[in-house]
């Protein structure tokens, strides 16, 4: 009651303040806007207390005279039908409704009347509530305790104003064909236009207020693809949308551009004569896989090929017949060429190979040759075949520069070189490579020509029993033949075999001739002598390594306890579960499984236990250093305890001296193998190192 009165006081006075100051907001004031330039309008007047509507319809005919008309509701639930009926200009609401209060009456009301402007009527003086209930679309809010003519009138005018300002905003943002969007720095959706309706597949009314997806963000200058397929580049800007801080964020539909970019890259792509990549091409290409390679590792190798005397046919035989020829170079380098490599063509009789897929430069070496091999092939012109010949030349990642351009150099220079030796040769861009990859194919040239030959040889090497000089086994070592020029070495001409995959097929050779020549000493000399033969880790990894092994067992009548296998223990660790597999087979059959150089790869003592293996053979360089270095001797003589307990036989490789001799007798060990016991040697002099050595051990 009380509150009432003091209310009633405080109209009283603000009426008498307004009859003494109101100057400006009468009715048809010139300052007036929409409401004031003198056309008539209408204001629903949403208000329950009675006492506070009189008062408000007071001041609005005080403010603008028979021009306003008032309708009034006493709840939101009146407010559609109201709309429907009358065409109202501007809406007065009060936030304290029987039906809706606060905040949420006016994102009711604003639900119902997207177009109208609000003026909120608030009953206490919370500005911040004012402030809020703005940013949720309302143009004003007024104080109750404040009202008068004055501020009502001002009120209004300032509602109209930024209503009409708004919708021109919206109308300019209407009529862009750019899509655009006013977002919330909450990033809710405040506004957007026709154009990013259709663009974004946005819906008004239903997605206003509602997060954007982030999807179609976009920072300022992205490039988005939209839904549908469509490409828009994305602008953004800040703006203040109803007196809050928004963004205002722009989509121009780039598609057709994209379309024609696309188009041209097809033609900057590909070289037309020809359909091969083009020159750009092969710059942009060969940078990418450069960055790979940077990444992962690995090697790009660049091929420059030159046809020789293509300038002779072009000028001979006409233009047409030059781009002819030129596009069955193509086909044949596209149909002689593995899927991985990139063919571009770079201008003229040029043309270039791109390998990812390659190791070592040898492998880079082989393509080339593979390629003046497939040219060697006369191409047919019309109704003439055209010989023609190759020049390349290589330059590799990250040998022979660090971009493409300076690949592209160096193969270019290397080409020139390969040029100077004459019709169809190859050449690498550094001279070292080209050493390096010369001598390596020759020595693969040399290995491929001896195994067709079967000119190989095996030399055998003896072992005795520490303890009393008894010759009890024999290692088989594979020979060059000794007039084949160049000579080399078992560690010249092993891995070369293993690269080429000759491996299988020398070693088996190795062991049935390693088996035969056991059965003919026992057979000719009585002495019974356990094999040793090497076997690489292909062929440890050939499933059909056990085969092969039983079937010379059964063939030669061998006994397999005569037989052992020498594994290097990097080759048994490259995959335990599989060659676990295989020696324990081995071993049932009876075959001995010896670890050669041991010491020089894991040394692990504790994997030892769990191989199924029989005999350690200690590496030559620990053997060495007997008499020298006592650490060593102190680690050969705890390795001996080791073994003894893990139950296996130990051979010493390498023993030179006497010293050596008898430091390793000394210690333990089981077997004794070196120059200083015996040297490799061929068959007969193996036989009589066996006749004169039984002679020594017997004496
Ligand atoms: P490895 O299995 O360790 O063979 C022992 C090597 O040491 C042999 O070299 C042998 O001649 C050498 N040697 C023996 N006693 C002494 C000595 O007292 N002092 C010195 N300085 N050297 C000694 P070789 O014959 O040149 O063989 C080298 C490697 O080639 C072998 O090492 C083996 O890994 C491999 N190899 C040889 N023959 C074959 C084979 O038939 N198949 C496979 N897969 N590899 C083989
Ligand atoms: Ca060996
Ligand atoms: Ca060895």
């Amino acid at each position: 009651m009380t509150k009432d009165v003091d209310r009633e006081r405080v109209v009283f006075m603000n009426l008498i303040q307004n009859s003494l100051t109101s100057s400006d907001p009468g009715p048809g004031s010139s300052a007036g806007s929409g409401g004031g330039h003198g056309h008539p309008f209408t204001i629903l007047l949403i208000e329950d207390n009675p006492a506070d509507a009189d008062l408000c319809q007071f001041y609005l005919a005080d403010a603008f005279g028979p021009r306003v008309s008032v309708l009034q509701a006493t709840q939101l639930a009146q407010v559609e039908a109201l709309l429907e009926q009358h065409a109202i200009d501007i809406v007065l609401l009060d936030l304290g409704l029987p039906d809706s209060s606060g905040v949420t009456s006016v994102i009711k009301l604003r639900a119902i009347t997207p177009d109208i402007p609000i003026i909120v009527l608030t009953g206490s003086r919370d500005q911040q509530l004012g402030v809020r209930v703005i940013r949720e679309h309302a143009q004003d809010f007024c104080a109750k305790q404040d009202l008068s003519s004055a501020v009502l009138s001002q009120a209004i005018r300032h509602a109209m104003e930024r209503h009409r300002m708004q919708a021109q905003y919206a109308r300019i943002l209407e009529t862009n064909p750019d899509g655009m969007v006013v977002m919330s720095n909450d990033l809710r959706l405040l506004f957007f236009n026709q154009a990013a309706s259709t663009m974004l597949g946005v819906r008004a009314p239903d997605d206003i207020g509602t997060p954007l997806s982030q999807d179609l963000m976009g920072e300022e200058g992205d490039e988005l693809e939209l839904p549908g397929g469509r490409v828009a580049e994305v602008r953004r800007a800040t703006l203040d949308w109803n007196e809050a801080p928004a963004t205002l964020i722009a989509y121009h539909d780039i598609t057709e551009r994209k379309k024609v970019e696309w188009k041209l890259k097809q033609l900057v792509q590909f070289d037309q004569l020809t359909g091969l990549n083009s020159r750009n091409h092969f710059f942009d290409h060969t940078d990418r896989l450069i960055a790979h390679v940077d990444r992962e590792g690995g090697m790009v190798a660049v091929l420059y090929i030159d046809l020789d005397h293509f300038k002779n046919i072009n000028d001979t035989m006409g233009h047409s017949a030059g781009d002819e020829l030129l596009q069955h170079v193509g086909e044949r380098l596209c149909e002689s060429s593995r899927s991985s490599d990139f063919i571009a063509r770079l201008g003229g009789d040029e043309f270039a190979l791109v390998l990812s897929d390659v190791e070592q430069p040898d492998d880079a070496a082989h393509v080339a040759e593979k390629l003046i091999e497939v040219f060697r092939e006369p191409v047919r012109v019309g109704e003439s075949s055209v010989g023609i010949g190759l020049s390349i030349g290589i330059a590799t990642y990250p040998h022979c520069g660090s971009c493409a351009q300076e690949l592209y150099s160096a193969a270019d220079t290397a080409m020139y070189q390969a040029k100077e030796r004459g019709q169809n040769h190859y050449h690498f861009f550094s001279e070292q490579l080209q050493r390096e990859v010369e001598s390596r194919l020759l020595r693969e040239q040399a290995v491929r020509q001896v195994v067709a030959d079967e000119t190989l040889w095996l030399a055998y090497q003896p072992q005795i029993r520490a303890s009393d000089g008894q010759a009890v086994g024999v290692e088989a070592l594979l020979r060059w033949p000794s007039d084949t020029i160049p000579v080399l070495s078992p560690a010249d001409f092993i891995p070369v075999m293993e690269d080429v995959g000759l491996i299988e097929r020398v070693g088996y050779w190795v062991m049935k001739q390693a088996a035969l020549m056991a059965v003919e000493t026992q057979r000719d000399l009585g002495i019974t002598l356990r094999m040793a033969v090497n076997v690489s880790m292909r062929q440890l990894y050939d499933p059909g390594l056990f085969d092969q092994i039983a079937g010379i067992l059964e063939s030669t009548g061998l006994p397999p306890g005569n037989f052992e296998v020498e594994l290097t223990e990097s080759s048994i660790m490259a995959d335990l579960d599989r060659t676990c597999e295989t020696l324990r087979r081995l071993r049932q059959l009876g075959v001995s499984i010896a670890i050669d150089d041991f010491g020089t790869g894991y040394s692990s003592l504790s994997y030892l236990r769990k191989l199924p293996v029989d005999v350690l053979k200690i590496d030559r360089s620990f053997v060495m250093e007997i008499g020298s270095n006592r650490q060593t001797e102190a680690i050969l003589e705890n390795l001996l305890g080791l073994t003894r307990a893990l139950g296996l036989c130990v051979v010493a490789e390498g023993v030179e001296n006497d010293e050596q001799q008898a430091f390793l007798r000394g210690i333990g060990c089981d077997v004794l193998q070196g120059f200083h016991i015996g040297r490799p040697v061929g068959l007969s002099q193996f036989h009589g190192w066996l006749k004169s050595a039984g002679r020594e051990s017997n004496e």
